[in-house]
């Protein structure tokens, strides 16, 4: 398959950067992370709104308007064999000598590759994942999708070693997030989720989630949720990209509720494939 590098379709095995591009040296760039279905970008606009807010917050120049992300993005799903895709998409702030603050002239790094979109099975939708809890110790720019993701790897991997799909974050006893997905809290039929403010990265579901609740007429409420209402929760849930909407079933080895996929989940699953399908 080819990848989009600095102008140039390549093969993978080909791609290469100097070592010393500031996203290998100082974890200095931004990314995106967008499901294909049937060829098409899903939520296109607000991803690359999410690109621009990200490449903006640190500064680097958006190398392309929006028509010249479009295209090139397009020329690499049109490049791979499978009709639903992930497509990774990579900014760095370029090439140059080591020091920390920002280099007087530098190209920004631009890097596109896509993957096969691999979905949940059916079987894990209907039991549901199992989470594990932990102190959200990353740095308080997490609205920012910066590739420095050692936070995010250390809880990725947290989750892994204590056989869980995913870790859910908590910064003072307050939710936050998982390592790679928003997380939302059912109770008495209300969906709640964390405010959007620099302690989560704002998924492009977020967004989503909130227009299927009030097309769905589920109520839904932000405000800072609690480490015991996480525990005492009717439903929990997942949303990213990759996961889509995705119910938790166990934290931390007890059941959430009854311990299986509840109602707004199986509601908000179905309103999501259907906006996929639209
Ligand atoms: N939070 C974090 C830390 C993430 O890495 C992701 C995945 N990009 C999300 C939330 C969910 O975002 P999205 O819905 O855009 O996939």
């Amino acid at each position: 398959s080819l990848v989009y590098l600095n102008g140039e379709m390549t093969p993978l095995s080909e791609a290469r950067i100097p070592v010393l591009d500031r996203g290998f040296i100082f974890g200095d760039g931004v990314y995106e992370v967008i499901p294909i279905y049937q060829r098409k970008m899903f939520r296109a606009e607000h991803h690359m709104a999410r690109l621009f807010r990200s490449l903006d917050k640190i500064g680097i120049p958006n190398p392309h308007d929006l028509a010249g992300w479009m295209a090139l993005i397009d020329k690499v799903v049109a490049a791979y064999p499978d009709d639903d895709q992930m497509v990774y998409l990579q900014v760095t702030r370029g090439v140059a000598k080591r020091a920390h603050a920002f280099p007087a002239t530098v190209v920004p790094t631009v890097f596109i590759m896509t993957n096969p979109l691999v979905l949940p099975s059916n079987a894990v939708r209907a039991a549901g994942v199992s989470c594990v809890t932990m102190e959200d110790k990353r740095w308080l720019h997490c609205e920012i999708k910066s590739v420095s993701l050692l936070g995010n790897v250390l809880a990725a991997q947290y989750a892994v070693e204590h056989e869980a799909t995913e870790s859910i974050q908590f910064r003072d006893g307050m939710l936050t997030e998982g390592s790679s997905s928003n997380v939302w809290v059912v109770k008495n039929g209300v969906l709640y989720g964390p405010p959007k403010d620099n302690l989560i990265l704002e998924g492009i579901r977020y967004g989503l989630i909130r227009e299927l609740c009030a097309a769905n007429r589920i109520p839904f409420e932000v405000r800072r949720i609690g480490r015991d209402e996480v525990f005492a929760a009717d439903e929990v849930m997942l949303s990213s990209a990759t996961k889509e909407v995705l119910p938790v079933t166990r934290i931390d080895g007890q059941p959430v509720g009854n311990g299986a996929p509840g109602p707004i989940y199986s509601k908000l699953y179905e309103a999501y494939q259907a906006a996929k399908a639209a």
